[in-house]
């Protein structure tokens, strides 16, 4: 199989290598798609607890090639996708029931062997069937939805709420359709690029603001009346963490979802959080939404087409991530089907 591997930050190499073998408790998948992802921007960098070499890709879907002899609840030919987090289960956090916050968590695609190749192997546990109706492109897009799904979970969305989305990116559309199909009264998207703020309003979204162009906070103020009742920050930039906060309304929250760099400060007035009532909360991975997310895909809350902008072969995972980063880039994936036929 072709594999992209990271040898060491910024060292990539395209490998001819044979699949993996399974374990008694593994499954190995022939992929369909792997979701190219800001995280991966940042192993490449060598962030993260990564373990060099390493096959990178944690939003993986594909079918079953073989099954581990204690695996049961998947069969070969299964269509499948991988909760890439792994918990260790004995740790305070985990047996607190808060597995995301594990002190010993791993990863497939982070410390071990990912989707962007041919094969993946992955633990019995994190495979999860998909339903018929559900595409093999799409359940690549469980994970980053079960991501989306724990994050409103945090700012305890509800139906009738007015949201305010800072950032059109893969995660700040996925977050605008699953608001919408939730029955958000209405949905606001900030976002600097034209074509995302058009995907945006394809999407669903009822008004888009240009931040360089508007006084940000006061028309993100002005379209919401007032203020939303919830401030998705899906940029992770200590500008746009100011603008959530001043953007929503008495008693709302913001949420804090975009990865924003370790060192990285905003400024806050303690004062509005005070006198506004601001809730102000971060949300990290998936615990227990990735067979939500499904249900979503199933439901037809969320049209993966209607994002992927870019499909490349394994062999083009270099550019894949070079252009995930590009302007024009909304969701690039990986699909190693590609690999004889080129690439759109
Ligand atoms: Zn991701
Ligand atoms: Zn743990």
């Amino acid at each position: 199989m072709k594999a992209a591997v990271l040898t060491a930050p910024r060292a990539l190499q395209i490998d001819d290598r044979a699949a993996p073998s399974v374990g008694p408790d593994d499954v190995l998948l022939r992929v369909h798609t792997c979701g190219v992802c800001g995280t991966d921007s940042h192993i490449f960098q060598g962030e993260f607890l990564v373990k060099f070499p390493v096959v990178p890709g944690h939003e993986v879907s594909g079918s079953v090639e073989e099954v581990g002899e204690n695996v049961t609840h998947v069969r070969p030919g299964d269509p499948v996708t991988v909760d890439p987090n792994i918990h260790c289960g004995v740790c305070r956090f985990c047996r607190a029931g808060k597995i995301n916050l594990c002190e010993n968590l791993t990863a497939v695609g982070v410390n071990r062997d990912g989707g962007f190749a041919g094969y993946c192997r992955a633990p019995a546990k994190q495979v999860l069937k998909l339903p018929e109706n559900v595409s093999l492109e799409a359940g690549a897009f469980a994970e980053p939805l079960a991501c989306c799904l724990h994050g409103l979970d945090r700012a305890r969305f509800e139906p009738g709420m007015s949201v305010l989305i800072l950032g059109g990116g893969s995660i700040g559309q996925q977050m605008l359709q699953l608001v919408k199909t939730g029955g958000a009264r209405q949905v606001v998207l900030s976002e600097p690029m034209e074509n995302r703020r058009q995907l945006a309003l394809a999407c669903g979204a009822d008004h888009v603001i240009d931040p360089l162009h508007e006084n940000a906070i006061k028309a993100m103020r002005e379209a919401t009346g007032g203020g939303a009742d919830l401030t998705i920050e899906c940029v992770g930039r200590p500008q746009t963490v100011e603008q959530a906060v001043k953007s929503t309304l008495r008693g709302g929250t913001v949420l804090l979802f975009g990865v924003s760099g370790p060192e990285d400060l905003a400024k806050i007035h303690p004062y509005e959080v005070f006198l506004h009532e601001l809730t102000i909360v971060g949300s990290f991975i998936n615990p227990f939404t990735q067979s939500r997310a499904i249900e979503a895909l199933a439901a037809g809350r969320f049209d993966p087409s209607k994002i992927i902008s870019h499909r490349y072969p394994v062999a083009g995972f270099g550019e894949a991530l070079e252009q995930s980063r590009s302007r024009d880039a909304v969701k690039v994936v990986v699909q190693p089907a590609k690999e004889e036929a080129g690439r759109d």
